[in-house]
């Protein structure tokens, strides 16, 4: 899986792409849609340290040829649904092209400097078109610290959840890129442990610390995908803030799941990391003695195949006076189910996917402090308020707040990479 686009020793040209702790270094090279501010149409980009390759001006000038070229044409539009209905094959070409014009020493090099733009003068859009979005919950730990609080008392943990990845269909149409204002949401409201019912602004306003993956080519309604060739069907990965109120959630989510908690706004970072980028960052599932074997169709031929993704990531709240503090740290590699699974499961009934669908990972959580994906488990249900780093507290998000999502995959032998920001600010209801 690995090749020449995954080289350390590889440079750019572009020499904010070579610094230490760029997000976007040349092993990067991930998809998203982009404008200069001002101008009306969206169009394909991909993140190069500071600035972006603007892929329609990179086709006119005239850089890319054979499956590479027309790669690039599916890459340049306005969306990327077609890139992602493209396949494997077509993604790698434009990866691997991609990666020896933003080299060093690079023939284009004297073309492509002109169809630089800083992505400081940039606005992004959602990178596809979503039609369906599928919200998974793989994470053991956050089933946990969240079941304490949410589920009954004593209630003990779900038996299904090593069983399969369980999953509720989401909303796609209150999906946002990056930066989009969240409005507190109002509903009717029952705090956990309260007998009170309101209608009102929600109190116990959340985030949760996601991935969201974006699926390529998918199957026909009728037909599965079978896990072994569940990865040809995954064309990336964004980070993913899936608002929530916990006091609606509570009050309304039984017997058949989210609804009116969750469905307000979905945030995700505007920009999709491959999975041919994230090869490196491969790691083995979790998994423990005592954990039931799984269903052949959600085990890979291969007894060592690394299912999961090493993916560090971090949630920081920053108040309206300013100063962020990092509220948690939790890794993806630390999850139950992986993301070849999610397409195998999801598909296993004859369900369709479509290029362009979202599947998110639910909230990543690890068991110590620090690593809760959720306020709602950081707080324990509002019972422990944690400190901010420039005084005062939180349990749950407050007016003014804004909440970052960041993430990045480090291995030895290996460049960082990293998934830029996925951000947004509370707003008073209205
Ligand atoms: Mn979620």
């Amino acid at each position: 899986m690995l090749n020449e686009t995954h080289d350390p020793k590889l440079r750019s040209w572009v020499q904010s792409a070579n610094a230490a702790g760029s997000d976007f270094p040349i092993q990067n090279l991930p998809h998203g849609v982009f404008r200069r501010r001002g101008e009306a149409e969206f169009r394909g980009g991909v993140a190069i340290g500071d600035d972006i390759l603007d892929l329609r001006a990179a086709l006119a000038a005239g850089v890319f040829n054979g499956a590479a070229e027309d790669a690039a044409r599916l890459a340049a539009g306005a969306t990327l649904n077609e890139l992602m209905a493209a396949g494997p094959a077509a993604w790698s070409a434009l990866r691997l092209a991609l990666s020896r014009a933003l080299r060093d020493g690079a023939e284009a090099r004297e073309k492509l400097a002109a169809c630089l733009v800083p992505q400081a003068e940039a606005e992004f859009g959602l990178p596809a078109t979503i039609g369906d979005f599928t919200d998974f919950f793989t994470s053991w730990h956050h089933m946990i610290n969240a079941g304490k609080v949410l589920a009954p008392p004593g209630a003990p943990p779900l038996p299904n959840f090593k069983w399969l990845p369980m999953a509720y269909h989401g909303r796609s149409s209150s999906i946002e890129v990056s930066g989009a204002p969240l409005r507190r949401p109002v509903g009717q409201t029952r705090i956990p442990g309260e007998t009170e019912i309101r209608f009102g602004p929600a109190q116990w306003l959340d985030h949760e610390v996601e991935l969201g993956i974006f699926v390529g080519p998918g199957n026909r309604r009728g037909t599965s995908i079978p896990i072994d060739e569940a990865e040809s069907h995954l064309f990336g990965v964004c980070l993913l803030n899936d608002w929530s109120a916990r006091d609606i959630q509570a009050w309304e989510a039984m017997p058949l799941g989210p609804f009116l908690a969750k469905n307000f706004l979905t945030t995700i970072s505007p920009w999709v990391v491959t999975m041919e980028a994230l090869a490196p960052f491969r790691a083995p599932l979790q998994r423990g003695e005592g954990d039931p074997e799984s269903f052949a169709y959600l085990k890979p031929a291969r007894a060592d195949a690394e299912l999961a993704l090493d993916i560090e990531l971090e949630a920081w709240l920053e108040p309206a006076e300013g100063g962020a503090t990092r509220i948690s740290r939790s890794n993806y590699r630390d999850a139950f189910w992986g993301p070849a699974q999610l397409v195998a499961h999801h598909t296993s009934n004859g369900c369709n996917l479509r290029p362009g669908d979202l599947m998110g990972t639910g909230t990543q959580s690890g068991d110590k402090d620090g690593e809760k994906g959720s306020m709602v488990e950081t707080s324990e249900g509002g019972k422990r308020p944690f400190p901010l780093k420039e005084g005062g507290s939180r349990r749950f998000l407050e007016d003014g707040d804004t909440l970052i999502l960041r993430g990045h995959c480090e291995r030895p032998g290996f460049v960082r990479i990293g998934f830029g920001e996925c951000r947004g600010m509370v707003l008073p209801a209205g």
